[in-house]
């Protein structure tokens, strides 16, 4: 008999991972995911923002590389994802939206979730000078001229290759983000429900 109850936990968790730069709509698209799915989403850049908020030790040292556009040294972030991913409302999936942002942070997850071949990875892309249009106009702490600039070198620099990394071992999909976001949001969904069959 088909059992109405039968809860999906069993099934493989649904892991989306979402690449691309400061300003290429990740967040947005990342929370509109989250609840089609009904899956968490967990941004590390809001986790900073809270833990400085709240002064807690890792909002002290995370501070200072937040306002200067810098990331946050590697072990603080893989300490924070490994608790948050345990989490019981993470044990059916979750949507990482600015994480991971660099090689060793990738890395890290590959070993905290034995593997990230299964999860589905979307790289969205936007032109530098739309980043730049829509980075200085959202009055966020770190979204003055020196950080914004500071945060896109970061990006070429250390997340960029992240590309090459999972391009060969994941469901990797590249999404145009220059787009109305009710258009990418159509296409992320049809890319999820594809990845499902
Ligand atoms: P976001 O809101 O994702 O743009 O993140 C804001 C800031 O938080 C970044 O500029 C970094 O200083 C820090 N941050 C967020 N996620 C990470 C990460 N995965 N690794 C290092 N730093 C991060």
């Amino acid at each position: 008999m088909a059992d109405a109850n039968v809860q999906p936990q069993l099934a493989t968790p649904r892991r989306v991972i979402f690449l691309g730069p400061p300003g290429a709509g990740k967040g947005t698209q990342a929370e509109r995911l989250a609840q089609l799915l009904g899956l968490p989403r967990i941004s590390t850049g809001d986790m900073l923002r809270d833990a400085v908020t709240a002064d807690t030790a890792v909002g002290r040292a995370a501070a200072p590389y937040l306002l200067r556009g810098e990331l946050v040294p590697d072990d603080v972030l893989l300490e924070m994802i490994r608790e948050r991913i345990a989490q019981p409302d993470a044990s059916r999936g979750y949507i990482l939206d600015g994480f991971p942002r660099t090689l060793p942070q990738a890395e890290g997850l590959e070993k905290l979730t034995a593997g990230t071949a299964d999860a589905v990875v979307f790289n969205m892309e936007v032109p530098r000078d739309e980043l730049l249009r829509r980075l200085s106009g959202r009055g966020r702490d770190d979204d003055k001229a020196a950080a914004v600039a500071r945060r896109l070198a970061e990006y070429d620099e250390r997340t960029k290759p992240l590309i090459d990394f999972y391009h060969g071992r994941a469901r990797y999909h590249h999404i145009d983000g220059f787009r109305q976001q009710d258009v990418v949001a159509r296409e992320l969904k049809e890319l999820v429900e594809a990845d499902r069959l």
